[in-house]
Order: structure tokens, then C-alpha cells, then sequence
């Protein structure tokens, strides 16, 4: 290989992430995601898993059809069915993968698979194979690798590589390894296994014992040059490995390393707060690299030190990773140009359609909000521009609440150019406001896991409430901005009814 020092960043954040509990994105935001792992600079963006649901493949197709810089990957069981619709799926991409896996430990040929060891072998053989008459680029992972018997596994390595796998991940599916065990495990395989220079050695680690990112490095520091792993840290229960944390321990501690990496860290802060943003999953605030309170010092002692002299204990800038001192920018007398010439800064590409919302509602919220930060033009677009077609949008709002009196709302709804109006009571004035809404859209949604974020301080700050609300069984993340809370929250529910109905749309045309 070129260069053996290179260690390849596979982002999976929209397939592994997604299957956070209680995450659900739609085509559009998964494709927006995208859009910013190129920026951040991934190697390998994992797009989903298309036989999963029409639209996991629909998503799939729709990033590797639109993404240029990263390799676009989708995940199949080791069966030919599964590969046919992976590649279905990721052949429209500039460079597509295949991804196969099957489970290797024997606690799961015994008791989720039923079959045999050399049944599972020839499957994935079969399969690698099968996968390779479509696509040059074609990786296998050994589920369970961890738990697996290690000659087992290294002859299947073997004989899948032999096969044509160009890329064999070595998954920590459930959490369970330790970092000196597991770079061991690493450093076995890479020995035992005979044509193992003939592909890339990956690790895909777990966060249930909090080692996922100790144990990635550990893999690194022992033959892998491919490592797995999301924004946040996001996945299947504990989660994944952190990506920002992976690269910035590569980065901080290169003398250690001595790896490279092609990331854009000014982009990991960003990238961390859209995934929040649209997974509706928040970042601890303790949460390295990316928390809130990762670089603020708090004792007077830091304090003085930082003051003197920023090494004293900062072993990172927060402008590294593309965290900014909000600065006050724009205003109620900002015009269109310099509303532009912002938003470039902060990294957004957007059309002049989308241009225009955004200014409209940017006037709408400077009317009523002196300044308007960085932050808050982060959370106008993030609303605004990404949001799906807008079915039903807020005509009017009024409420009469008070300690004595029972919550009563009246919401008036424009419905592509109808308007309609309805009134009902509640438990509180959201509640009411949802009622009246269910009653003109006839659409009855349930609100679950309600959050609201102040995106910028002081007196007027702008409110951003998400909440995810049950439609038919199903979770759609709502989002609301506005300087007034309720008004926040009654937008939030409108977006899921929309996102709802645009799915609905959307499955109906397919
Ligand atoms: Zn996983």
C-alpha cells in the first residue's frame, strides 16, 4: 500500500447513527448530513442499509447519486438478494462500495444464524465474490469479531480476502473488548493472516463499557488503517466511536501516533451541531471535543493559568475544531448583501431560493430580536432552509392562559393558500395550540421528548424547540424557532405534521 501511515475516516454516522433509538431522518436531511461529512473531509461516508425500507434505499441512492469526494458505501447481509440492492443503491456514486457482513462468533452461528462454521465461511466467500463482479471496492466484516475463535477467524479473513475484499473490519459489535486485548487481537490477525497486505484492516468499536475511542485507538496503534465511527458518537445503545474524538487524538498527539488524516477540523464543531440539530439527539455538555463546556475554565487557578499562557492547560484551541466566540454580526438593518456575505462565512452554500427564505424569515426575526448572532443564523437555516415542503404553515396564534383559567388556543393554518381556523382548550397552552391543529389538519400527533434550546443569550433570545412527536406509530422530529417559546413549540409540532405528510407523499409516489 502507498502509504501505510494514512488511517482512512469511515463515517457512520447515517447508518450505525441512525440506528440510535428514536432517530429518524428523512431523505433530505441524510443527504444534508452528507453534504457535511465531505466538507469535514470523511474518506468513506456509510450512507444506510437499502434493503432495511424503501426509504433507507431511496436515501442510499439519492447521496450516491448527488455526493462527489467520498467514497459512498451501503451495508448488506452476506446474501446475493441484499447485494443486488446495495448496488442498485450506491452504483450511481463516483466511487461506490459494497459492504457485506456476516457474524463469525460462534454464540451467534449458534443461536442467531444456525449454521455451522464452514457454512459460514462459504457464505461469505460466496458473497464477497458475488459482490465483486459489481464493484472493484468491496469490504467484509466479521461481526462479532471480537467474541470470534481467532483461527477461525483468520482463516475466513483469508479466504474472504482471497475472494476480492479489499477492506475486512474487525467490529467490537457489543462493546465488549478491552484496548491492550483488542490491539493484540488486531496485531494477531494482521500476523496470521497470510495475504493480509492485500487489503485494509478496519475496526468498528462500541461504546458499552466506554472504550469505543480507546479501543479504536488501540486498533490503529496495531495494524488498522480504516476506523469506523460517528458524529457525537451516536449508534446502536451506548453508541459508536466519537469521530472528533478519534481525530483529534491523532491530531493532538501526532508525535505519538505519527499517522495522517485528510479532515477539515475547522468543520467538526459545525458538523457536531447539525447532527444534533438533526437527529434531535443533544451533546453532553462534558462531552469532549464537541460539549459545551469542553474548552471553558472554570477554576480560578485555570482561569490565571489560561490568561498567562493558553498551554498552561488547553492542549487544543476551540477555533481548531471551528469553534466561535458568537460574535454579534447582523441586525434589523442588515440588508440582503451582508446577510449573504455571512452566511458564505459560516460555510453555507445555499440557492437564491433558499437565499430569499432565509432573508425573509431573518427579517421576520430581526423585527423582533435587536441582534442576531452566529448561532441564531445557524438555527434560522438549519429550520428554514432544510425543512421539507411546507403543507401546512402558521397563520396565526393566539392563547389565553393564566393560573386560574383553563388554556384555551385559536390557531389559524394556511393550507397551500387556505385558511383555516380552529379553536380547543388543553392541558397548556402547547396543548391546546396541538389540539386546535389536529382538529383542522386531521392529523393527531403525540408530543414525546420535548426539548427547548436558548440559541443566544439575553432577554430576546431566540428559542429552539425540537420534539419528537408520534404520527401512525412513528417518530418525526419537529423543529420551531422563535423569540416566544410557545410559538416555538406550536412550529415544532407544524414541522413534524409536515415532515409526516411529506413522507406519506412521497411513499404514495413511489
Ligand atoms: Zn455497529
Amino acid at each position: 500500500m502507498a502509504n501505510s501511515d494514512r488511517i482512512y475516516i469511515f463515517d457512520t454516522t447515517l447508518r450505525d447513527g441512525e440506528q440510535s433509538p428514536g432517530v429518524s431522518l428523512n431523505v433530505d436531511e441524510k443527504l444534508e448530513i452528507a453534504h457535511q461529512l465531505t466538507r469535514l473531509g470523511v474518506d468513506i461516508i456509510e450512507a444506510g442499509f437499502p434493503i432495511a425500507s424503501p426509504g433507507d434505499f431511496a436515501a442510499v441512492k439519492k447521496i450516491a447519486d448527488n455526493i462527489k469526494g467520498a467514497v459512498v458505501a451501503g451495508l448488506c447481509r452476506a446474501n446475493f438478494k441484499d447485494i443486488d440492492r446495495t448496488w442498485e443503491a450506491v452504483k450511481g456514486a463516483e466511487t461506490p462500495r459494497i459492504h457485506t457482513f456476516i457474524a463469525t462468533s460462534d454464540i451467534h452461528l449458534k443461536y442467531k444464524l444456525q449454521k455451522s462454521r464452514e457454512e459460514v465461511l462459504e457464505q461469505a466467500v460466496e458473497a464477497v465474490k458475488y459482490a465483486k463482479k459489481y464493484c472493484s471496492d468491496v469490504e467484509f466484516s466479521a461481526e462479532d469479531a471480537s467474541r470470534s475463535d481467532i483461527d477461525y477467524l483468520a482463516l475466513l479473513i483469508e479466504k474472504v480476502i482471497e475472494a476480492g475484499a479489499t477492506v475486512v473490519n474487525l467490529p467490537d459489535t457489543v462493546g465488549y473488548a478491552v484496548p491492550d486485548e483488542f490491539g493484540l487481537f488486531i496485531r494477531t490477525i494482521c500476523e496470521r493472516v497470510p495475504n493480509i497486505d492485500k487489503a485494509i484492516i478496519s475496526v468498528h468499536c462500541h461504546d458499552d463499557l466506554g472504550l469505543a475511542v480507546a479501543n479504536t485507538m488501540a486498533g490503529i496503534m496495531n495494524g488498522a488503517r480504516q476506523v469506523e465511527c460517528t458524529i457525537n458518537g451516536i449508534g446502536e445503545r451506548a453508541g459508536n466511536a466519537a469521530l472528533e474524538e478519534i481525530v483529534m487524538n491523532l491530531y493532538t498527539r501526532r508525535s505519538f501516533y505519527k499517522k495522517d488524516i485528510n479532515i477539515n477540523y475547522q468543520e467538526i464543531y459545525r458538523t457536531s451541531r447539525l447532527v444534533s440539530t438533526l437527529t434531535g439527539m443533544p451533546v453532553q455538555p462534558n462531552k469532549a471535543i464537541v460539549g459545551q463546556n469542553a474548552f471553558s475554565h472554570e477554576s480560578g487557578i485555570h482561569q490565571d493559568g489560561v490568561l498567562k499562557e493558553r498551554s498552561t492547560y488547553e492542549i487544543m484551541s476551540p477555533e481548531l475544531v471551528g469553534v466561535k466566540s458568537s460574535k454579534l454580526v447582523l441586525g434589523k438593518h442588515s440588508g440582503r448583501h451582508a446577510f449573504r456575505e455571512r452566511l458564505k462565512e459560516l460555510g453555507y452554500k445555499l440557492t437564491e431560493e433558499e437565499l430569499e427564505k432565509a432573508f425573509v424569515k431573518f427579517k421576520d426575526i430581526a423585527d423582533k430580536k435587536k441582534e442576531i448572532s452566529d448561532d441564531d443564523l445557524e438555527a434560522l437555516v438549519n429550520e428554514q432552509v432544510r425543512a421539507v415542503p411546507e403543507r401546512f404553515s402558521l397563520e396565526y396564534l393566539h392563547i389565553s392562559s393564566g393560573t386560574s383559567i383553563v388554556p384555551t388556543a385559536t390557531v389559524k393554518l394556511n393550507i397551500e393558500g387556505n385558511i383555516l381556523e380552529a379553536a380547543s382548550t388543553g392541558d397548556g397552552p402547547v396543548d391546546a395550540a396541538c389540539h386546535a391543529i389536529d382538529k383542522i389538519t386531521d392529523i393527531y400527533g403525540k408530543m414525546h421528548d420535548y426539548k427547548l434550546n436558548s440559541i443566544s443569550g439575553g432577554k430576546d433570545a431566540l428559542g429552539e424547540v425540537i420534539a419528537k412527536i408520534e404520527i401512525d406509530g412513528k417518530l418525526y422530529t419537529g423543529r420551531g424557532l422563535s423569540t416566544d417559546v410557545i410559538e416555538a413549540s406550536v412550529k415544532a409540532y407544524i414541522n413534524a405534521i409536515n415532515k409526516y405528510y411529506y413522507e406519506k407523499q412521497l411513499n404514495r409516489s413511489s
